[in-house]
């Protein structure tokens, strides 16, 4: 309750900004993912690794844009790409141009892509994955890991995050939703649970186009495949005929150069990819081998877009890709080593009820003392304890993701003493905690 007050003593102005814009946006916000209660703070702008907020507070981002910001905001090298293409090539040709090709081609090489194409959001590169799967295999069934969240497509709105109650009978740990949708039909299967996917692969895979899943889970906070368990899956995809997607779009390059399924060794047949390869402008692909993107190439499938690819988000596209270099990667995932070690030094010494996990320049503190494999684990672990640790960083400066399912990006905007103030935040909280 004290931090609460805190809070809206200090954000007047977001308070007084929120009421305003719910006249207009519902819930005051252009995304629900932006809104939380009693209202969100309102950001005026941003630079490197910090906001100011419509009180004028300076806030230390360790959200960036969901992942998206992962150059850092107004990153030098995009923001002189965009003021060249708005003022000396133009903004919309719909034509083929030099530079989506430029890009397509680095994206070959870095995300071992035979062919892609682009859009402007992760949902919509989802909705176009599953239709070239659906294309290819000429099946209609999809399967998805239950709670997973893959952006607002109708056929991935089955089991996001669902309540407990609705997820399934309380018996059956693990179970089966299948639900219709307009498009086919969805079977959800908790995630690190191999041969609970290879049971629903045998009796329904004949019908199934397509496994989708992130290959780190980044909607529950963050969590890790178990050691073999993706090969597992790619196997159980093969022998079932099901094509296998990987949604990059919060992984991607936050896992380090190629992504999560070059890092991890395990290549799908198609991965989405978004938020951080476009510097903060609208910019997604998907894309995969040649025989599967071969029905766009034939028309089995449709892919349309005026904005896609269009050269301002391109130029972006393409100064993002030449500064996340192997080395500039490596140093914002070793900052971002060294700072979950002395969270988990903290953890220790005060013997929190907690652990970390990280994966390349992403990190979060669960708030469960044994491991999280799915989303049953997720859902065991103390939201309560987790909404106070944000609101305790917000009250002080630092901005970890809203939704307590993400989690903090170390971007190349963020120094050692950046990290060094969220460490403290975390020894603060942990005294109080202890009392
Ligand atoms: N897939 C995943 C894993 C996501 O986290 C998101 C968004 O957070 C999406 C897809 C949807 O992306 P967008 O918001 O660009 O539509």
């Amino acid at each position: 309750v004290q931090e609460w007050e805190r809070f809206t003593k200090d954000t007047p102005g977001s308070g007084e900004h929120n009421a305003r814009a719910s006249k207009s946006l519902p819930l005051g916000v252009t995304s629900s993912f932006q809104h939380w209660e009693p209202y969100p703070i309102s950001i005026t702008s941003a630079r490197g690794a910090h906001l100011t907020d419509v009180d004028g507070r300076q806030l230390l981002d360790l959200s960036m844009g969901f992942g998206a910001m992962l150059v850092g905001h107004l990153n030098p090298v995009v923001v002189e790409r965009v003021q060249h293409a708005l003022a000396e090539v133009g903004t919309l040709f719909v034509t083929p141009s030099p530079t989506a090709t430029r890009v397509a081609e680095r994206y070959q090489e870095r995300f071992g892509l035979d062919m892609l194409r682009f859009t402007q959001s992760g949902t919509e590169s989802l909705m176009y994955a599953v239709r070239a799967a659906r294309a290819y295999t000429e099946r209609k069934a999809i399967i998805k890991i239950e709670g997973g969240y893959h952006g607002g497509y109708d056929a991935l709105q089955v089991s996001v995050k669902p309540d407990l109650a609705d997820a399934g009978p309380a018996e059956a740990p693990t179970p089966e939703v299948p639900f219709d949708v307009e498009a086919g039909t969805v079977h959800v299967v908790p995630y690190n649970d191999l041969p609970y996917l290879q049971r629903i692969l045998e009796q329904h895979g004949r019908q199934v186009a397509a496994v989708v899943m992130e290959p780190v889970v980044e909607n529950l906070a963050i969590v890790l495949p178990d050691e073999g368990y993706l090969a597992g899956v790619r196997a159980a995809c093969d022998a079932a005929g099901t094509l296998l997607i990987f949604d990059e779009v919060k992984t991607g390059l936050t896992a380090g150069y190629g992504g999560a399924s070059q890092r991890i060794g395990v290549k799908p047949d198609l991965v989405t990819l978004a938020k951080s390869i476009g510097g903060g402008l609208p910019l997604a692909a998907f894309g995969g081998t040649a025989e599967v993107m071969q029905v766009v190439v034939d028309g089995r499938m449709a892919h349309f877009g005026t904005y896609n690819g269009n050269p301002l988000v391109m130029a972006a596209a393409e100064a993002v890709d030449e500064v996340c270099t192997h080395e500039a990667l490596q140093a914002a995932e070793d900052i971002n080593l060294g700072t979950l070690g002395r969270i988990d030094d903290v953890i220790r010494e005060l013997e929190l009820p907690a652990h970390t996990v990280g994966m390349g320049l992403k990190g979060c503190v669960t708030w469960s003392s044994g491991p999280v494999r799915n989303y049953r684990d997720y859902k065991a672990t103390d939201f309560g304890v987790a909404e106070l640790s944000w609101l305790w960083g917000v009250n002080r400066g630092v901005l970890t993701p809203p939704g307590l399912d993400e989690q903090w990006l170390v971007s190349l905007a963020h120094t050692q003493a950046d990290m060094d103030g969220l460490v403290e935040q975390y020894t603060e909280l942990g005294r109080a905690l202890r009392g």
